[in-house]
């Protein structure tokens, strides 16, 4: 009987549970380990904060999809990795041993090179720290967000209609950004996003950058200090720390680093897929929720070819992807490649694909 552990319920690893609910493999126990019953959904956080959906709207039950899926389910946060001894340590003290082992455990937002940030800020991953930040953020008059891509964006806007919704008049949501707003989307996107921002009401400091956190300040490299209550670094996901002291080949941010097969360079019983992980193919993929459904069933192809000792399939990221930003008040921004075109229409699309999204795993 062989053991496989999946850590965290993240986006490849549903599609997994999935695929495992109709396809029994003989011999094999699976065990998956995440850190809450639930799974929040990231595509649909900016509508929660705004206040368009209700909690359930936006996470998948873990224990029942692992039961359909004939697998076991442990609540506990995994805190250490032995990859040579083929264990995993739960934050409860439980250790399982595996022969596979599968990572899917998210990245988290966190920026180590801004002093203070780790001890003031309100983490938003990993994903089940969502639901209590998200209070802190609604509840909060000043909300400072640094970053300039796709979450930072999404959450001043979606955090902005929901204080114009719940009438408050109190407060600035401030973004902090030292690089162009969706500058891999192109200029002219990036001018779209400028306005759109500029239009909302939203305290802009273009082109600072965020250089240390006190108790009630960010202070930015032009010296400005920006009062907060709260204070959320969006500017790019940082690895988990306990990749790093693993034992396994990790980049130099600590991601986990694998190949083709989603299989770890120097560990042939280490898998991993999703925003843990950094693929040598290609080492600049974005870190987002599509690449990390796409990567699913690659990941369960590969897994049952390790336990069956067939031909693994190789992955290969698409190399364009269409994504939809919400803007506040039900409109969003499609983006794809260099184009970008906002409107209703754009929300009720993201707003249908995120429903069936979850649908799904119901
Ligand atoms: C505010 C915000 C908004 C975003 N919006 C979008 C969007 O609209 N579209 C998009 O494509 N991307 C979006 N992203 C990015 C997206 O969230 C990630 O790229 C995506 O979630 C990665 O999926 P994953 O499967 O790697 O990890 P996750 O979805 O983060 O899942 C990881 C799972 O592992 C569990 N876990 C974590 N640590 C441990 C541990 N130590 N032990 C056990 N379990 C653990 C977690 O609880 C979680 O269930 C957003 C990110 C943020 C921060």
């Amino acid at each position: 009987m062989k053991t496989i552990i999946l850590a965290g319920g993240g986006h490849s690893h549903l599609s997994i549970l999935k695929k495992m609910a109709s396809n029994s493999i003989p011999d094999t126990k699976w065990i998956l380990i995440s850190s809450n019953k639930y799974q929040y959904y990231s595509g649909m956080f900016s509508g929660y904060i705004e206040g368009l959906y209700s909690i359930d709207d936006m996470r998948i039950d873990l224990s029942q999809l692992a039961k359909q899926a004939n697998c076991l389910f442990y609540d506990a946060s995994i805190s250490k990795i032995d990859a040579t001894a083929k264990q995993v340590i739960t934050d409860d003290g439980q250790l399982f041993s595996y022969d596979y082992l599968s990572l899917d455990i998210g990245s988290h937002t966190n920026n180590p090179s801004i002093n203070g940030l780790t001890q003031f800020q309100s983490s938003l991953k990993p994903a089940h720290h969502f639901p209590t930040h998200a209070k802190k953020l609604r509840d909060a008059a000043n909300v400072v967000i640094i970053g300039s891509g796709a979450a930072a964006c999404e959450m001043v806007l979606s955090l902005q209609a929901w204080k114009d919704r719940q009438n408050k008049k109190n407060g600035l949501i401030s973004l902090i950004h030292s690089n162009d707003l969706l500058g891999k989307n192109g200029k002219r996107t990036s001018q779209l996003a400028t306005s759109i921002i500029n239009k909302n009401k939203i305290q802009h400091y273009e082109y600072e950058r965020a250089e240390e956190v006190t108790e009630h300040h960010v202070i930015t490299d032009k010296g400005k200090r920006i009062p907060y209550d709260e204070v959320v670094f969006l500017g790019g996901g940082s690895a988990p720390d306990m990749l790093k002291h693993s034992g396994l080949a990790v980049n130099k941010d600590g991601f986990l680093l694998v190949n083709s097969s989603l299989q770890s360079i120097d560990n042939p019983y280490v898998f991993g897929a999703g925003d843990c992980v950094s693929l040598v193919t290609h080492p600049h993929l974005e870190k987002n929720g599509v690449h990390a459904v796409r990567q699913g069933p690659f990941l369960w192809d590969n897994l049952r070819a390790a336990l069956m000792k067939t031909p693994f399939v190789n992955y290969s990221p698409q190399k364009k992807s269409m994504a939809i930003l919400s803007t506040g008040n039900k409109e969003a921004l499609l983006i794809y490649g260099k184009i970008a075109l906002q409107g209703k229409w754009a929300w009720r699309l993201k707003d249908r694909i995120d429903r069936k999204f979850i649908e799904k795993y119901k």
